[in-house]
């Protein structure tokens, strides 16, 4: 009957194409309806993405990112926790993933093939570097230690969002559920006795897939370096940016990480491109409860240990 059918929406939100599937069956959610449910995710994505945008003036992030380096500044709680958890994948990762890059990422301009010179580069590198940012959990404020300090949550704000969707969802009654915001992929539960498929995009062949893999219950995210870069001489500049240098990761194509958190599968995917094929995978290897997909150079792909 139509009382039970699957329902799928799309709508652009953080500079991307956001995504939600879901079983709705109206027999177990009489108190609710698939509009209203819709209506929800799209509410909560648009509300993350005020709050953590870098293009919005009056975003919380942008708010930081005036102020923070000449005094101490209140933030909610729902930001001192994500820039914990960034705190928390920088070490781990040793400062591959690192939320300060920006002083650096902001330079680059992907669409007018705007890049930093290397004076600029010099110049900014000093300020990346995660240990600047003070965070302080008795008043909730955050304060950086070196006046060009600048942040940013592209690489785990869409991870995040996505694991708020997926824990509304579940707390609505849904059972089998997809929410994706560009490359972040969340699932809950199976397809209904199957699992879902969820595509690698082929790092060189738009709309084609390298692979799709059957997943339950949890979280996948690709960074790839075709999403947002310009080519200038035959050098790829794109948006993922090796910390310690300021210039575009480009050890691999293309990274998919596996796990139950959307937030650290997001922020791992974006760490271990920059760590590339060897050091990436020997990361992951050493952390149980995620697995990757790594795409070299030469288009060749390769599996964490648990994967194989
Ligand atoms: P996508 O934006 O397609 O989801 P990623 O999850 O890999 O891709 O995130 C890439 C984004 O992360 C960049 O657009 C930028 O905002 C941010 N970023 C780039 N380099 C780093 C880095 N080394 N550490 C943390 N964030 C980064
Ligand atoms: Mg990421
Ligand atoms: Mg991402």
């Amino acid at each position: 009957s139509v009382s039970a059918q699957w329902i799928k929406h799309s709508f652009q939100v953080m500079g991307t194409q956001a995504h939600v599937e879901f079983w709705f069956d109206e027999a177990t959610s009489p108190e609710n309806s698939a509009e209203r449910l819709v209506k929800i995710i799209e509410v909560e994505m648009n509300r993350i993405d005020r709050a953590m945008s870098p293009y919005k003036p009056d975003s919380e992030l942008s708010k930081v990112n005036r102020l923070a380096s000449t005094q101490p500044v209140k933030i909610t709680r729902e930001l001192m926790a994500l820039l914990q958890v960034s705190h928390n994948i920088a070490q781990l990762t040793e400062g591959a993933f690192d939320i300060t890059y920006a002083s650096i990422g902001y330079q680059y301009d992907y669409r007018k093939k705007q890049k930093p010179n290397q004076t600029a580069i010099n110049d900014a590198l000093d300020a990346i570097n995660y240990q600047g940012i003070k965070l302080n959990t008795a008043d909730s404020s955050v304060y950086f230690l070196h006046p060009q300090i600048k942040i940013d949550l592209g690489g785990i704000a869409k991870g995040y969002a996505v694991k708020q969707c997926i824990e509304l969802l579940s707390k609505q009654g849904i059972k089998h559920a997809l929410v994706s915001a560009g490359g972040d992929t969340g699932l809950l539960g199976d397809r209904r006795g199957r699992p879902w498929y969820v595509g690698i995009k082929h790092p060189r062949a738009e709309d084609k897939a390298a692979v799709h893999l059957p997943l339950t219950d949890e979280a996948i995210s690709t960074s790839g370096d075709y999403e947002r870069y310009f080519m200038e001489d035959g050098v790829r500049y794109h948006h993922i940016i090796n910390p310690k240098t300021g210039d575009s990761a480009r050890k691999v194509v293309s990274v998919s990480i596996i796990g139950q958190d959307s937030t650290y599968v997001d922020a791992l995917s974006t760490a271990v491109f920059v760590k590339g094929l060897q050091q990436g995978l020997a990361l992951i290897n050493r952390l149980p409860e995620y697995e990757a997909i790594i795409i070299d150079n030469k288009q060749t792909l390769h599996a964490s240990n648990g994967l194989q």
